[in-house]
């Protein structure tokens, strides 16, 4: 496998009345070509950001500080805004957590997968409006329209020439997610990049959804970043998972070696808190206190105030630094250091 996606050393600040908040402090992961990839954490701990990052959608106060994010071996911080235009949905695509809010209310689901078609495909300039005007004149409208109609057959919408002229709303919760994700698989990219697609789905509809982008991914060999905070999603899905906190990356590993032996403490304790067979009439674990100021985090390692490894005098005043273990897992956290055995 090649390298897809390189992110080294990316910072994201939001400059706030209220302080510098890091979302993003210093995260560097890969991703090979054909690889799913799941990033999970709790709230805060900078997923989201990091996804917005690669496609250079952060918008004032945030900033990308400083980094690099390596697609295909060039760096996207470094691209022009035209150039990161012809890049989004068409080369990166990206699922967001809410249909509702992603899709437009005003234009049906036909125009809105047309949009990214025509701009990617056929050069149409301009956004929906401009598309949505074409459409009356331009002779690669029935071109477009029918990749329209096959992305949506291919996400399982059944009668795709009548439901293409229907409008969000006429969409349910489930039918509306794979209107998203016809959109974003309409251009066939190399890396598509869902962050919480299920969270406001029903069960049955969340299992229907991953089987879609688990077909999808074998069928066009697309790279899938999964972002979740939903470890038993993940566990199905991906092949390596990134654990983050408070905008760090903390593991990197497999999937099987995460769920069998974690490696941070942190992780150790996530997975302790999710409910298992077994566990009927038993306490489970929380994590003691809470996430970090992302203003004003603790010194050293961000996670120390809830470890029950802490080691005084060190995790207290030095930042971790992430390390490749043997096994070729990364983490980081001061137990691994030859130091500090
Ligand atoms: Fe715990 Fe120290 Fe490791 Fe942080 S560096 S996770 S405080 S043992």
């Amino acid at each position: 496998m090649s390298k897809l996606l390189d992110i080294r050393n990316l910072r994201v600040y939001y400059y706030t009345r209220y302080g510098v908040v890091k979302a993003v402090d210093g995260v560097s992961l890969e991703m090979e070509k054909g690889e799913n990839l799941g990033v999970a954490g709790e709230s805060g701990s900078g997923k989201s950001t990091l996804a917005l990052s690669i496609l250079r959608l952060i918008r004032e106060p945030g900033k990308i500080v400083s980094g690099k994010i390596l697609f295909n071996g060039e760096d996207l911080l470094k691209k022009s805004e035209e150039e990161m235009r012809k890049i989004r949905g068409a080369r990166i695509s990206m699922i967001f957590q809410d249909p509702t809010s992603s899709l437009n209310p005003v234009y049906t689901i036909g125009d809105q997968i047309g949009e990214a078609i025509s701009l990617h495909q056929f050069n149409v300039e301009g956004g929906l409006l401009d598309w949505f005007l074409a459409k009356f004149k331009r002779s690669y409208v029935r071109e477009v329209e029918d990749k329209v109609k096959e992305a949506l057959s291919l996400v399982g919408v059944s009668d795709p020439s009548k439901r293409m002229k229907e409008y969000p709303h006429q969409f349910s919760g489930g039918m509306r997610q794979r209107a998203m994700i016809a959109m974003a698989i309409s251009c066939r990219p190399d890396l598509l990049i869902a962050d919480e697609p299920t969270t406001n789905l029903d069960v049955t509809i969340q299992a229907q959804i991953l089987d879609l982008m688990n077909h999808l991914q074998e069928e066009f060999d697309v790279s899938i970043m999964l972002i979740s905070h939903n470890l038993g999603v993940l566990s199905e899905f991906c092949h390596k998972i990134a654990i983050m906190y408070a905008g760090n990356l903390l593991e990197l590993s497999d999937t099987e070696t995460l769920f069998e032996d974690p490696k941070h403490p942190y992780t150790e304790a996530l997975l302790q808190s999710i409910p298992r067979f077994g566990f009927k009439g038993k306490r489970l674990s929380t994590i003691p206190g809470k996430p970090p100021s992302l203003i004003n985090p603790p010194l050293g390692c961000k996670f120390h105030p809830r470890c029950k490894y802490r080691i005084d005098g060190v995790c207290n005043k030095i930042p971790p630094p992430l390390i490749e273990l043997d096994s070729g897992i990364k983490v980081a956290c001061h137990r691994y250091l030859e130091e500090c055995q």
